[in-house]
């Protein structure tokens, strides 16, 4: 249930509400937009006898929330959720776009493709300094070493940081170092991971799980808002496949699904959905035309000798190629 203020309603009118939803044994969480501010109700089980509530101050109406997700839902909110840091805008019709590699390797190698994506229009560079890896025995990253080489990036190029939290330990040091924390598809389900991801003071990049669906994507967003954390970016990076060509399958109709369901915005992650380079920039395009607010691609100086993902990670020159050849699609 959606509790509707009137436009002129007062913030203690608002309160009020919060108040009587709290004792009537349920959470009432205010969505502040442009329009209208209304709040609303999670907690409940069934119906809310929204009598006791349209009797209050400054209340316009009360209109049921259809579906499970609730805060992330459209219907709650509906106009875009736009996320600003610093003079990024993600959500707002602009691309964003994040690029680095894969793994922080070395100061050197984080410096070298950071000048480099910055210079082909990059705003965001990415760089995982904690690596969920399917072996034990493949490189797991250079942890905090890895972050302080990742703000060294962010105070030469001004470019944001974007890196991934992989546990409740590591999440605390990332939120300290990062503009944008991600959680990884194989994190999404991860609950006490998404609910710490609600307290954190940064915005969440969340990727949809290998074989999640849509719903459970947005259920995992709402997660993180229940929280308190409004500041959520949906990423689509490939769905388990049956087919041995790519590495995922690239659902390109997740982005106008979430799009109708959900205020948030939604980038595309072509990389660990193709696992290979030479299908980066059509898929980014793909992913652009679709309505995509933004991409995440990996990009390394040596793929050959990257620590992690080497196949899917584009040279310098051909990011700058994707940075050319997506322009066309912007409109
Ligand atoms: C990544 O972006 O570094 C990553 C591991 O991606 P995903 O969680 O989508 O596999
Ligand atoms: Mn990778």
């Amino acid at each position: 249930m959606l509790v509707v203020m009137k436009n002129d309603a007062t913030k203690e009118q608002v309160q009020a509400v919060i108040e009587e939803i709290e004792k009537m044994g349920f959470r009432g969480i205010p969505m502040p937009g442009a329009e209208r501010t209304a709040v609303c109700i999670v907690g409940n089980k069934g119906p809310v006898d929204d009598y006791r509530l349209l009797m209050l101050d400054g209340v316009k109406e009360a209109i049921p929330v259809t579906k499970p997700f609730k805060l992330v839902s459209k219907e709650t909110k509906p106009e875009s959720t736009v996320i600003i840091i610093g003079n990024v805008k993600i959500g707002a019709g602009e691309i964003v776009v994040m690029a680095g590699p894969c793994a922080v390797e070395s100061e050197k190698q984080c410096l070298t493709i950071a000048q480099s994506v910055k210079k082909s229009g990059a705003k965001i560079f990415r760089g995982g300094a904690f690596k969920p890896r399917t072996s034990p025995y493949s490189f797991q990253g250079l942890g905090e070493d890895g972050l302080k080489i990742l703000a060294r990036v962010r105070q030469e190029t001004g470019l944001l940081i974007v890196t991934e939290a992989t546990d409740n330990a590591s999440i605390d040091l990332v939120e300290q170092y990062a503009d944008i924390i991600q959680i990884g598809a194989r994190n999404m389900q991860n609950y006490s991971l998404l609910r710490r991801a609600g307290q954190a003071s940064k915005p969440i990049l969340l990727k949809r799980g290998l074989a999640a669906t849509i719903d459970e994507l947005l259920m995992s967003a709402e997660y993180i808002m229940s929280e308190g954390n409004h500041q959520i970016i949906l990423c689509e990076r490939g769905i388990r496949t049956f087919t041995n060509t790519t590495r995922n399958t690239l659902d390109l109709s997740a982005i106008p699904s979430i799009k109708e369901l959900s205020h948030l915005p939604i980038i595309v992650d072509p990389s660990h959905a193709a696992g290979r380079r030479e299908f980066v920039i059509p898929l980014s395009k793909a992913a652009v035309a679709v309505g995509a607010d933004g991409l995440i691609v990996e990009v390394h100086n040596d793929p050959a000798h990257a620590l992690s993902d080497g196949a899917q990670s584009l040279y310098l020159e051909q990011f700058a190629q994707l940075m050319i050849e997506i322009k066309q699609y912007r409109k």
